[in-house]
């Protein structure tokens, strides 16, 4: 099965990198809903929040490791942003890689 972040994160698809590290990796969404607007992706291909074993646990806690690490370069830190994680087809979730919305500097519609 073909992934679309897989595919970021191998650099076998393009993207506007921000931030990697030995878990995660995060890029600029193509379809921005906030000024800033960026993906934070563990590199392990998990499909969605069901997907969730007890052994993702250091590879989730990245994440928001990552999302604070983000934020401060990003300069949204101390106004704030809001972190997204959608899960399933009633959530709106789309790519089956779990992924967390970092938005901020002014949500476009909310
Ligand atoms: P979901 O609704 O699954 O939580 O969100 C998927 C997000 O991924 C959407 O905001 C969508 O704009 C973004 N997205 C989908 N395909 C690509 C892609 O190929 N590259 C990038 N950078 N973002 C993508
Ligand atoms: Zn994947």
């Amino acid at each position: 099965m073909s992934c679309i972040f897989c595919d970021i994160i191998t650099g076998k698809a393009p993207a506007q990198i921000v931030y990697q590290d030995n878990d995660a990796v995060a890029f600029y969404d193509i379809n921005p809903k906030a000024k800033v607007h960026i993906l934070i992706v563990p590199r392990k291909h998990i499909a969605s929040v069901n997907n969730v074993e007890s052994g993702d646990q250091t590879v989730l806690g990245s994440l928001f490791l990552a999302a604070r690490n983000i934020a401060e370069t990003q300069g949204i830190a101390e106004k704030g942003y809001r972190l997204m994680v959608n899960t399933g087809s009633n959530a709106g979730q789309i790519v089956y890689h779990l992924h967390m919305h970092l938005l901020g500097g002014g949500v476009f519609d909310d």
